[in-house]
């Protein structure tokens, strides 16, 4: 069974690369998936912003754009100077953490943020994904866009560099997705309209596949101009702050759009074709390597917002870890059970690891109840995560899952 934890890079080096290892394999943790570079987050935010497992810093604010390998410019050449990776640590983590691995029984997995790259998509937005109204979309989480040539280039050259100078045994690929939408206040329809990606690749992309660009385009924002006139003459809003509103309007609209827009369908199913083809490029390359490749997802009852097909995934993946966080986000367990039925349904036989929240305010009854509710449908368990994490909790997990 598949026992895994994610760490952090800062954590990893101030508990001690060689005690982290130590510690993970007395708990019997198996799979250790370290970033080899990360996203710009409070460590540990949702929560009580305390890192448990560190024994210099308590908190941290996780820099932009951080790289933790030392990219070797021969993986890059092929793309702009400004736009490759460099070492922002002054050590190779990524190779010390391979080095130690072998020293015991644990799995170094590479775990690679693919499209969510905050410094990157914010200092040069030619790369990132667009709005409705060819605006960067997101706002702290920017997302390069996958059908960008340079992005696809550079996602490439990382995965080979990976993969040859680095050893990879596994490569996990996280924030393979658009970002969620901005705000979750707005009618559901509102919040489609706002859904990315409009960038002249993707639009491109849309008409190589059959979609009438004009009518789309028209009908989406049709919805904007919709929520603004009735927002503009009452001042109340349809959000998700009142559900009941909020899942009324959702079911009318996707019934109004299946009848009568059509090009919204084909529109949601192109993107998530464009993401599981850069998920499929990525394959081919992992896979004359002999690596393995997996792939964090959202839950299945969500995944579609942000273009994660489990259906179109899986062919191309080992195995998927299905994030059920409940606790720091304040998310029903009840879901746990469906979102991990559909998941299995629509993962077409692979290999299923539920992801689950260890840091507070979950406490051992929470985490004990969501791997009890998991367990039916999965091949293994992954803790988030080894810093944030107070030492009871992740006892509770290994103990709980291992049973
Ligand atoms: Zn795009």
């Amino acid at each position: 069974m598949i026992l895994g934890l994610w760490i952090h890079p800062w954590d990893l080096i101030e508990y001690g690369i060689e005690e982290t290892f130590a510690l993970a394999e007395s708990l019997g943790i198996n799979h250790l998936s370290l970033p080899v570079r990360y996203i710009e987050e409070r460590q540990a935010y949702p929560g009580t912003s305390i890192i448990y497992r560190n024994n210099k810093n308590r908190t941290y604010l996780s820099i932009r754009g951080g790289v933790y390998w030392r990219p070797e410019p021969k993986y890059y050449e092929d793309i702009p100077e400004k736009y490759r990776p460099h070492l922002t640590s002054d050590k190779d983590i990524v190779k010390q953490f391979r080095e130690t691995a072998t020293s015991y029984s644990v799995k170094p997995v590479y775990w690679l943020p693919v499209l969510r790259w905050d410094k990157l998509a914010g200092d040069y937005p030619e790369l990132a994904v667009k709005d409705l109204y060819d605006h960067v979309a997101g706002y702290k989480a920017q997302f390069l866009c996958p059908s960008n040539p340079i992005v696809r280039k550079l996602v490439l050259g990382v995965i080979e560099e990976l993969c040859t100078r680095y050893e990879a045994e596994e490569i996990e690929l996280d924030y393979i997705r658009y970002p969620e939408p901005v705000t979750y206040s707005v009618s559901p329809l509102h919040m489609l309209a706002q859904m990315p990606c409009h960038c002249g690749y993707c639009r491109k992309k849309y008409y190589e596949k059959g979609i009438d660009l004009e009518l789309l385009e028209e009908k989406l924002k049709e919805l904007v101009e919709l929520a603004v006139e009735a927002e503009d003459k009452t001042g109340s809003v349809c959000g998700k702050n009142v559900p009941e509103c909020w899942e009324t309007v959702a079911s009318m609209g996707w019934y109004l759009l299946g009848v009568r827009t059509p090009e919204v369908y084909k529109w949601l199913k192109a993107r998530a074709e464009i993401i599981a083809e850069l998920v499929a490029e990525i394959k081919e390359k992992t896979k004359s390597y002999g690596v393995e490749l997996s792939a964090d997802m959202t839950p299945p009852s969500f995944s579609w917002i942000v273009g994660q097909d489990y259906e179109l995934f899986s062919p191309n993946l080992d195995r998927v870890k299905v994030m059920v966080y409940t606790e720091p986000f304040r998310r029903y367990p009840e879901k746990i059970p469906l979102d991990l039925y559909l998941a299995k349904k629509l993962g077409c036989g692979v290999q299923l690891v539920a992801g689950i929240s260890l840091w507070p305010p979950s406490t051992p009854q929470t985490i004990e109840r969501d791997v009890e509710l998991s367990r039916p449908y999965v091949d293994g368990f992954y803790g988030y995560c080894f810093g944030w994490a107070p030492f009871k909790n992740l006892e509770t997990f290994t103990v709980k899952a291992r049973r």
